[in-house]
């Protein structure tokens, strides 16, 4: 069923990464007391989540296996944004039933947003799973998992006002040692109506500065050379030192996204920073000055607008109109010229008129985005739009709508591409190109895959590229002496 169409063949790394599974230490040799299996869906928190969960049964006696059918726990780290991923999830609960037959042994934890929804019911609905945990209570996993072990259901669903697991390392997984995710904040306190983030996730809490600067560090003196910084609302980050902790030397200034930003920025010129997601109420000048200003911060700004109306903005409850956001995007375009511009659309909101449809096009023909993510509204129970509104535009409507947005956004991301050609571009090399080990790949600072003839590059470095052609979705080129 077609609910989420990408315009061209990039896809964000949430999406091609969908249900991928990890094994961190497949050559650790160290005698662990049981294997722990997990796979992961939805937004990049996840998946930076589940490096989180992975270090903390790691450092309990638990090593990772790539493969379940080997596995002593199974463990689902879930999304419930629209129904499909809910419905994705099922599915594949479905496969591990089959496993659980023949080893009744395994036990099956479900982790994430779709933990925290649907609570206990979830074991009523599902009877394999053992242990249902929901984002903010992790760290109770090797408590619950020896509950589990009695033959008891272990739940908890607790969520926080101030877990960040700051002092946590995450263990990378499958990574490409290139680039990697850092979350700096938990949560979110803007209530769009049709978004179920709010009560999956909970309040907002930005981690603490210092943890971030460690983690990156530790990143870049371990080989990576990108960091992408993570939270649903990252321009309301805002930090300050507790009273107790300055005296070891720490500032009391409050960081803000701008200082963060910077401070990152500043561990070396070699390390790219890139940020996700910003919502354009918040996104400040101070944030675009200070990507000016760094020219490892890349020039790419994920702004999603949702609607073109701002009638249907108004009932989506994302407080800025249309207007406004023009106005947001034609400041981005002053401040930082050459800046990449991405953004998420929904088709078919509740009330959603024929007019309000031409309005969300017309404002895609206007920002004439590189990058889009357009799915069609999908009611969640509990949202405010759920209580509130009928969800009355039927599917068929909603998909043709979708389908005209993305055939608009295929246009302006195949222009946006065709730009590119016959200019010189910067990229970090993450790897070989999907279609053979003789061309290698990475990203421009606009985040558009790059793909060009090895030489004598490898994963990590910095290289000029000359643009020669260019598909849907990837730059074709030569590198650059030097
Ligand atoms: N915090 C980010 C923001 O405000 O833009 C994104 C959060 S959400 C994980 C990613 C995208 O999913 C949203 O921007 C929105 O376009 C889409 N989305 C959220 N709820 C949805 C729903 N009920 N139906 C369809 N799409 C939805
Ligand atoms: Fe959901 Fe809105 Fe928060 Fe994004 S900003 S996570 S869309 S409530």
């Amino acid at each position: 069923m077609m609910d989420t169409l990408l315009a061209n063949d990039i896809k964000q790394h949430d999406e091609v990464r969908q249900g991928e599974a990890f094994a961190p230490f497949m050559m650790d040799n160290n005698a662990y007391k049981k294997r722990f299996f997990i796979e992961s869906y939805g937004c990049a928190m996840n998946f930076a989540d589940s490096e989180v969960v992975a270090s903390i049964l790691q450092s309990n006696g638990y090593g990772a296996t790539k493969n379940c059918e080997e596995a002593d726990l199974i463990f689902i780290n879930t999304c419930s944004i629209r129904e499909k991923a809910e419905a994705t999830v099922r599915k594949r609960l479905t496969e591990f039933r089959k496993l659980k037959k023949v080893n009744p042994g395994i036990l099956v934890g479900v982790l994430g947003c779709m933990a925290e929804r649907l609570k206990e019911k979830f074991i009523q609905e599902e009877k394999l799973v053992d242990l249902v945990v929901g984002p903010d209570a992790y760290r109770t996993l090797p408590g619950l998992i020896e509950e589990a072990e009695t033959g008891q259901k272990a739940v908890n669903v607790l969520l926080s006002r101030d877990e960040t697991y700051a002092d946590i390392a995450p263990i990378r997984l499958n990574s490409n040692g290139v680039n990697a995710f850092v979350s700096i904040m938990r949560g979110c306190n803007n209530m769009c109506s049709f978004c179920v983030v709010p009560f999956t996730r909970g309040r907002e809490r930005s981690r603490d500065a210092n943890s971030i600067i460690h983690e990156c560090e530790e990143l870049f003196n371990s080989g990576y050379r990108e960091v992408t910084l993570l939270g649903q609302n990252v321009d309301s980050y805002y930090w300050q030192a507790s009273p107790g902790l300055s005296e070891g030397g720490q500032t009391r200034v409050p960081v803000t996204f701008a200082g963060l930003l910077e401070m990152v920025a500043l561990i070396s010129p070699l390390l790219r920073v890139r940020f996700s997601t910003s919502h354009p109420k918040d996104i400040t000048d101070e944030v675009l000055f200070t990507i000016a200003r760094h020219a490892n911060i890349c020039n790419y700004i994920h702004l999603p607008v949702q609607s073109g109306s701002s009638r249907v903005l108004q009932l989506m409850n994302r407080t800025y109109s249309r207007e406004w956001y023009i106005a947001k995007v034609n400041r981005i375009r002053e401040i930082i010229p050459d800046c990449g511009l991405s953004t998420d659309m929904i088709t078919g909101f509740c009330t959603e008129t024929e007019e309000d449809h031409l309005q969300s096009l017309s404002l895609m023909e206007y920002c004439k985005y590189d990058l889009a993510y357009m799915y069609f509204y999908s009611e969640r129970p509990g949202t405010l739009a759920a209580r509130r509104f009928k969800d009355d535009i039927p599917e068929d409507v909603k998909k043709r709508r979708l389908q005209e947005m993305v055939d608009l956004h295929r246009i302006h991301s195949l222009q946006s591409m065709q730009r590119d050609v016959g200019k010189i571009c910067r990229v970090l090399v993450e790897g070989f190109s999907k279609k053979t080990a003789e061309d290698l790949q990475g990203r421009n600072d606009q985040n558009k895959v790059v793909v060009f003839p090895k030489g004598n590059l490898k994963k990590g470095d910095y290289v000029n590229v000359k643009i020669e052609s260019c598909t849907a979705g990837t730059l074709i080129g030569t590198p650059l002496p030097g």
